[in-house]
């Protein structure tokens, strides 16, 4: 069988128990190179074989895994949760059309992992109950009805992938859009792993101040970062709900 695996943000111990077990019984395991911690395939059985998929092309990745019997355990393992821009649609299609088999296992993004480095709530009452998952225009194209412009003109919170490199850029487009420029971002770099770094600002300070801070990071813009909010209905001693019954 073979499982798409996500193997978290960095830190070993992010990775499900479930990813895990699979992990160490895996005969054959494709990791992306870039991003994927290394030190988790020290958990992998003797006989284990370690391919980087960094120098791979899809047809090679597919052509590894086919090449082993059906009755071996074959990882893909995948950076955060795979199905964010974890490019395993392809995979999946290819091996559909070939008759294999395999399951998804969903990993802990950097986008949740970014939150609890932060100890932020991307929902708060009050604020935005909603959370955009985008990214700047790279080599890949984004739609035009998804440019950073028409998203930000939402206000809501948001996570970007991809574009720490074009900071300036993206923080520009972000007030363009419609974000005061007081608007609270940050910059997490490499959540969960030992050099991980934090800068905080505002969309109009970040770029200067998270100038110095590699590609592996995520941006995060929104009021969900400052101080104001409501509290929820949930937890409201006036409210009641299906299990509890207001207090008078
Ligand atoms: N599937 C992954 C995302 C892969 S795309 C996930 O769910 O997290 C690669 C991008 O993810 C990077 O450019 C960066 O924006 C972000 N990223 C991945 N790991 C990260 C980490 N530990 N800290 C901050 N950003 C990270």
């Amino acid at each position: 069988m073979i499982y798409f695996i996500g193997a978290g943000p960095g830190a070993v111990d992010l990775i499900t128990v479930r990813g895990m077990e699979l992990l160490k019984r895996a005969d054959l395991v494709i990791y992306a190179g870039s991003l994927v911690n290394p030190e988790l395939l020290t958990y992998c059985g003797e006989g284990c074989e370690k391919m980087n998929s960094a120098s791979m092309t899809l047809e090679e990745v597919i052509a590894a895994m086919a090449a082993r019997p059906r009755t071996q355990t074959v990882v893909r393992l995948h950076t955060g949760d795979p199905s964010i821009y974890g490019a395993i649609r392809e995979q999946m299609d290819e091996l559909d059309r070939l008759g294999y088999n395999y399951e998804v296992v969903p990993g802990v993004s950097s986008m949740n992992a970014a939150a609890a480095v932060l100890k932020a709530e991307y929902t708060l009452p009050g604020v935005s109950q909603t959370l955009i998952v985008s990214r700047m225009a790279g080599r890949t194209p984004v739609p035009e009805k998804e440019d950073i412009r028409s998203l930000a003109a939402h206000g809501a919170s948001m996570a970007l992938f991809l574009s720490a490199g074009m900071l300036e850029k993206l923080c520009g487009e972000l007030i363009e859009g419609g974000y005061a420029p007081d608007t609270p971002a940050a910059v997490v770099y490499k959540a969960t792993w030992p050099d991980e770094e934090v800068v905080k600002g505002t969309l109009e300070t970040l770029p200067q101040k998270a100038a110095h801070l590699g590609r592996t990071a995520l941006v995060l813009v929104g009021g969900f970062m400052g101080s104001e909010y409501e509290r929820s209905k949930l937890y409201d001693p006036a409210f009641s709900h299906m299990f509890r019954e207001a207090k008078k």
